[in-house]
């Protein structure tokens, strides 16, 4: 009943995600949530793990795209901070699921060949499985949240209780 919910892989951070994970998975190109998956929420700036994990991507040939539902203020100087020329969709509406199909549209992206990696179930999992693509949750990196947060926390864990998560075998 919840499985629309589900990911297909869930790790502790995106710095966990193993090289093979993407190599084994044909992976080309990754549709990525910033806040809290990439850094704290309340961090206007790319950190030095958020560079590390950007430049693995950059490594393995795997083309990215920033997908968030913060304005554009957040997510453009969370962008202009880094180098390169980043493509990015800011109030993406996460679950709707358009803002992430133009992402892939821009990225020459196909349903077999990207990730979507994000930290919340309701948006990001959600949007990813109906997208169509490898959906993977990584924990939320700031664990003192609004309690709307709080809230929502509570029913992911309500939404997910059943879930098994599927490990990744190297
Ligand atoms: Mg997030």
């Amino acid at each position: 009943m919840y499985k629309k919910f589900y990911p297909d892989y869930k790790f502790n951070k995106v710095l966990d995600i193993p090289d093979s994970f993407f190599l084994k998975n044909d992976i080309k190109f990754a549709v990525l949530d910033i806040d809290n998956t990439l850094v704290p929420y309340t961090s206007p700036l790319p950190d030095e793990n958020a560079r590390l994990f950007l430049k693995r991507l950059d490594d393995l040939g795997i083309s990215f795209i920033f997908v968030s539902n913060n304005h554009e203020e957040r997510v453009r100087l969370f962008c202009d901070k880094l180098d390169g020329n980043i493509d990015f969709i800011f109030d993406a509406r996460k679950p709707f699921v358009y803002k992430i199909k133009h992402a892939m549209r821009r990225l020459g992206a196909d349903k077999t060949n990207t990730v979507f990696i994000g930290d919340q179930v309701f948006t990001d999992v959600y949007a990813a499985n109906r997208a169509g693509i490898l959906s993977v949750m990584v924990n939320p990196i700031e664990a003192k949240e609004t309690p709307f947060f709080g809230a929502k926390r509570a029913m992911e864990r309500v939404v997910l209780k059943n879930y098994k998560a599927k490990e990744w075998k190297e």
